[in-house]
């Protein structure tokens, strides 16, 4: 095989998109700004710069700043800006109980919403596929309604959220899903870019928790290079953030910390391993450590939470030692995560933010014990700064990502003649 060919046209074509991603990246994040600061940022030449702004402009995705336009002095000179309404992005979360389903701009504003609520998720994956592509069609609907007047819009990205590893593998398999009764893979994206002919955009499918992770992230400035989410719902869940990007893995199981061993005799888990941290800080685990199983069982787990919280306050013991329990496998698994990965943040969502002024003292004593390794380091433990849109804003920014690092999908406007 002939390796040699290192500047072959696919090669520079893949150059070009990738510039052309970071450019637009860095005007969408710092804009408006002038070509020459972005040719500073980005390290491009200036000329190249001119090159990929003109072919950004003719896409319709930037535009040039309106307010300069007196002052300036000739094309070059004048600052550019994002045209946030001409790509719009389409981002469907399903639980067990809600099917929710945005619109967003490339700006990340929600143009559009509809949330639906049912008593139970469609459990086959034909039928999930039917619901969440029927979600997609509405959504699809109103983007195309004429809603700007001098802006056509196009659809490029639609993002699924939902419980479960995700294998990105082109058809988006979900690798199993227990919360809607998928025991093996299910190859989503694909089933349901299937029922959507005509559909002219990529369907992704991402790990509600990763989705989470991936909002938090943006949610916080001080988590430069790196994040890790633990959030317990119905069981715990998660994601890993690292210099912008969810990290999936190799296989679409990173991310799982609810799957962490940290009790290596501990007692088996569903997964198949022994002494995984949801045994100890899941809320099944906890609540009934508790005394609260048949509240968890007749109310639902957010109530039996509630209690929880009542009870805490009250000083009772039980709660007190069953939420130390939940603390003490924490600060374990933090302790593995911050070895592995030293990221600036940890946060603790879901069930974990209204328990965490009882969990935060624990775990800080257990993470005080490593002090030798990293004397200076300066981890924070966090309670999660979004609620319960996390899932959804987080499929946002997935494809508002996605089509900022690669905006060659997005069709030249067509020339107009005056
Ligand atoms: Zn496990």
């Amino acid at each position: 095989m002939d390796t040699a060919h290192s500047g072959t046209p696919s090669d520079s074509a893949a150059v070009r998109r990738r510039n052309l991603g970071l450019v637009l990246r860095h005007i969408a994040e710092h804009g408006p700004c002038a070509r020459t600061e972005v040719a500073t940022a980005t390290g491009l030449a200036h000329g190249s710069v001119t090159t990929l702004v003109a072919d950004l402009v003719d896409r319709g995705l930037i535009g040039e700043d309106d307010a300069q336009r007196s002052g300036g002095r000739g094309r070059p000179g004048r600052p550019v800006r994002l045209a946030p309404s001409r790509a719009l992005t389409i981002a469907v979360q399903i639980t067990s109980e809600q099917l929710r389903a945005v619109v967003a701009d490339l700006a990340g504003a929600i143009v559009w919403r509809e949330d639906t609520s049912h008593h139970q998720a469609p459990g086959t994956p034909e039928a999930m596929a039917d619901a969440l592509a029927a979600a997609v069609r509405r959504a699809e609907n109103a983007a195309r309604a004429p809603r700007f007047e001098h802006v056509e819009s196009v659809l490029v990205r639609v993002v699924v959220a939902m419980a479960g590893p995700v294998r990105d593998d082109g058809a988006q398999t979900v690798l199993v899903a227990p919360d809607f009764g998928w025991l093996r893979p299910v190859r989503l994206g694909a089933l349901i870019a299937d029922r959507l002919p005509g559909l002219d955009c990529p369907v992704d499918v991402v790990n509600d928790g990763n989705a989470a992770a991936l909002a938090e992230y943006h949610a916080r400035p001080r988590a430069r290079r790196g994040l890790v989410l633990i959030e317990a719902g119905t069981g715990i869940g998660g994601g890993v953030v690292l210099d912008g990007r969810i990290h999936i893995g190799s296989h679409g199981i990173a991310g799982e910390p609810g799957h962490m061993p940290v009790a290596f005799d501990g007692p088996g888990c569903v997964c198949g391993a022994r002494g995984c941290l949801v045994l100890y800080a899941g809320p099944e685990a906890v609540l009934t450590a508790a005394g609260l199983q048949r509240t968890l069982r007749s109310q639902g787990v957010q109530a039996a939470s509630d209690r929880l919280v009542v009870a805490l306050e009250a000083g009772d013991e039980r709660a007190l030692a069953a939420v130390e329990e939940a603390a003490r496998a924490l600060g374990a698994a933090l302790l593995s995560i911050t070895a592995l990965l030293d990221v600036d943040e940890i946060v603790l969502g879901g069930l974990l933010t209204q328990w965490f002024a009882w969990l935060a003292p624990t775990i800080e004593q257990v993470l005080s014990g490593r002090g030798a390794l990293a004397p200076a380091m300066e981890l924070d433990v966090v309670p999660a700064a979004l609620g319960a849109d996390s899932m959804l804003r987080g499929a946002v920014e997935f494809a508002r990502h996605a089509v900022l690092s690669d905006p060659s999908g997005v069709p030249r406007l067509p020339v107009r003649h005056h």
